[in-house]
């Protein structure tokens, strides 16, 4: 996707090269047998020959990619020879002259399968979402063989940590979409390490400035940080390994700048305030069937020197997460009377929890205890069902449904017989009854959770017990729809009012042909997609179902007359306006009132043109600031939208519809008029309040468009909407409300 075609490769490319290369061969483990070593020499002279001509963005020779994908799948994701082979080989067919049919002929059936999977669909201009499209099947794949898509990540991964060559735009769509599918997917496979890199990378893009200064302020903090890791350590570490006569491991890690950065913006607190900024991982390589204990052993004797919140005692040993995480996590109170995160798991457990899926496979054979040998095939098993569930609806849709599903934290529930279920976070009752059996989802009258009966759509929580309780003459409704959250309940549902529908239709047509054949003598087949029309019904399912609900006025055919066949309207005839009338179209999402646009629409360029060659508008859900960062997107019906590059609609945007995203810029600084919403809060100071922001504000020369406040227990929380020439304005405003002695925060609302 980089390249350029530039003249033969020169000495000092081949040297770069082969030293890549070498350091390659050199993260494999072991010696490696004769055919490997064959398959792996022959897939990187294939792919240098067949790059030879390209360069990434960089500069640097294309090969170097490849081989850097290599060298990620064994060193950080743990994958072997064949995966070497498949990561060098992965962007051939796409790039390049060779074909599918001539790696199939050298490398055989795997390794075709696998750089299938890997080479992007093409022609797919004319579809929805190519994105979505990709990534369906990438998965698809992936159901034959996992590394698909763990080669994937390796290429996602390497991609970004190379993406500033890239054009300003081109990375926010990347981070968009990394944030939305790869992000999470790295977690459901288990890959720690990589997710957090994908977020910390995707935050330097989106969040440059929020970004560096966490960075920094970690870095200002590292010492004090060690040292008090040091004084944590000193007395547990001494009692464990006298306790538990073996070596026991006790690190601090840092927590990730994307973690700190959530943190601080859901929480709304300082750096400085943010008390878990790291967490304590204590490590003890005990045999399998010692794991537990030792474990809980250890629990045992951390808490004999500090003290634990119970509240945080999560127990991911006996109930492993989906993606096959295993731990015990507690918060103790160390020294200083400060919070600390401690994370106690064995080596293997821990191995598992830095590679993911691919140690998992190792230790498959050894594991016969416990209750996750079977998470990931668990999963999978649900990526197969999803898929094919989606083969009717569309690619976004599915996308939506696998992010929905796949991505989300668990909950785990148990029946009456105590047999567990894990559905995904925010699963319903009935969502339960469905998984349970599709019929005991369509008959569901109503629950009983832990013993009390409970509305169907009560959310699931941890170790909530259900009972199901079913009546052979229930059936599903529509509303039924806004019940539930996983694909399988709304497959069936959906599944169960089509067939209904199908069965009503049947009953409306008959009455249909008998008034046609009374009135007219004519049949139905020829007349009921005419009629459903005129009727105003969007198809002949519609109309008829709705005859046999009686919610159609037949006394119309009063305006027809029969043409041998056919049915012709009388003239000077009206149809009747239908039910229930179109559709609206969906409401733009939250955000302040429209405002007027007083901006010279020249100052805007898009994709490099004056704004004023296209029909553009500022998007409501953002309110874009003179001086903000942002893009422009095509809409399918109302013209171009300049965003907010931190718009909460942008990852979707991105992500999904990436073609209509076009680059935009602001142009020569001039007057005009926007409206940004800020958020103070703090402590009520009593009725002057309000009277002294606003006079502030008005002191800026700044008007202010609208104010609420809202306040309870001497707190209050004020939305001020102001109206700024650009971005300077607002941020002078901000820093103005910020001195207030009883303003605690200010920060512009998204
Ligand atoms: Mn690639």
């Amino acid at each position: 996707m980089l390249q350029a075609n530039i003249p033969e490769g020169n000495d000092d490319d081949t040297a770069i090269i082969q030293r890549a290369y070498r350091n390659l061969l050199k993260s494999l483990p072991g010696p490696l047998n004769a055919e490997d070593k064959h398959n792996i020499r022959a897939a990187f002279e294939l792919a240098a020959k067949a790059h030879q001509q390209q360069r990434r963005k960089s500069g640097e020779p294309y090969i170097l990619h490849p081989i850097e994908v290599a060298r990620i799948c064994v060193e950080e994701i743990g994958l072997g020879p064949t995966a070497v082979v498949c990561a060098l080989l992965h962007d051939v067919v796409e790039d390049t002259d060779v074909t599918l049919r001539e790696i199939h002929g050298q490398f055989g059936d795997r390794v075709a399968l696998i750089v299938d999977g890997l080479t992007k669909l093409d022609s797919l201009h004319d579809s929805e979402s190519p994105q979505a499209e990709n990534l369906t099947k990438v998965l698809r794949t992936m159901l034959t063989d996992v590394r698909v898509v763990l080669i994937k990540m390796a290429d996602r991964l390497h991609n970004l940590r190379t993406i500033k060559s890239m054009a300003q735009h081109k990375q926010l769509k990347i981070a968009a979409e990394t944030s939305t599918i790869y992000a999470p997917l790295a977690h459901r496979l288990g890959l720690y390490k990589i997710k957090s890199e994908f977020q910390d990378i995707c935050l330097k893009i989106t969040h440059p400035e929020e970004y560096h200064d966490i960075a920094e302020q970690l870095a200002q903090t590292r010492r004090a940080r060690e040292l008090y890791i040091e004084e944590f350590k000193r007395p547990i570490q001494k009692a464990l390994e006298e306790q538990l006569g073996i070596e026991v491991k006790i690190i601090g890690r840092p927590k990730s700048i994307y973690s700190i950065w959530s943190k601080i913006r859901t929480k709304l607190v300082a750096f400085e305030d943010i008390y878990d900024l790291f967490a304590i991982r204590i490590i003890v390589d005990v045999p399998l069937e010692r794991e537990k204990v030792t474990c809980w052993q250890a629990y045992a004797i951390v808490t004999d020197f500090y003290k634990p919140i119970p509240e945080r005692l999560k127990d991911w040993i006996t109930n492993p997460k989906a993606n096959g995480y295993e731990s015990l996590h507690t918060s103790v109170i160390g020294p200083k009377g400060l919070y600390v995160e401690v994370q106690i798991r064995s080596a293997r457990m821990d191995d598992i929890a830095e590679h993911g899926f691919a140690a998992h496979w190792k230790y498959k054979g050894v594991r016969g205890v416990g209750n996750n040998a079977n998470v990931f095939e668990n999963w999978l098993n649900q990526v197969r069902e999803t898929l094919e569930n989606a083969l009717s609806g569309s690619a976004v849709e599915f996308l939506a449904d696998f992010q929905s599903n796949l991505f989300s934290e668990e909950v785990h529930v148990f029946t009456p017989k105590g047999e567990m279920k894990i559905l995904p976070e925010g699963a319903t009752a009935l969502d339960f009854a469905f998984s349970i059996h599709s019929d005991v989802g369509c008959t569901c009258r109503a629950v009983k959770i832990n013993h009390r009966v409970e509305r169907i759509n009560y959310k699931l929580k941890n170790g909530d017990q259900i009972q199901v309780i079913t009546d052979r003459n229930q059936r599903p409704s529509e509303d039924w729809m806004h019940h539930v959250i996983t694909a399988k309940a709304k497959n069936r549902i959906r599944a169960a009012l089509k067939e209904e529908k199908r069965q009503l239709a049947a009953l409306g047509r008959e009455t249909l042909e008998r008034k046609l054949q009374n009135q007219f003598k004519a049949p139905v087949e020829e007349n009921a997609d005419m009629l459903a029309k005129w009727f105003g019904f969007p198809n002949r399912l519609e109309f008829l179902s709705a005859i046999a609900l009686e919610q159609v006025d037949l006394s119309g055919l009063k305006s027809f007359r029969a043409d041998g066949s056919r049915l012709v309207e009388i003239e000077g005839e009206k149809a009747p306006q239908s039910g229930d009338g179109e559709p609206k179209p969906a409401e733009p999402l939250t955000g302040a009132k429209p405002l007027k646009q007083a901006i010279n629409k020249a100052d805007v360029f898009i994709n490099g043109e004056p704004g004023n060659y296209y029909v553009f508008s500022f998007a409501t859900c953002c309110n874009p600031v003179q001086g903000d960062p942002i893009f422009a997107y095509v809409g399918a019906k109302e013209g171009v939208k300049i965003h907010r590059t931190t718009c909460p609609n942008a990852p979707i945007l991105l992500a999904n519809y990436e073609y209509r995203v076009l680059k935009a810029e602001w142009g020569a600084t001039v007057k005009a008029d926007f409206v940004a919403t800020i958020l103070v809060t703090g402590i009520d100071a009593g009725p002057g309040v309000i009277q002294q922001l606003t006079d502030r504000i008005s002191n800026l020369g700044i008007n202010i468009r609208s104010f609420s406040i809202t306040g309870e227990g001497g707190y209050f929380e004020g939305r001020i909407s102001l109206v700024v020439s650009n971005t300077d304005q607002l941020n002078q405003a901000i820093l103005a409300l910020k001195q207030f002695k009883f303003v605690a925060n200010v920060s512009r609302m998204e």
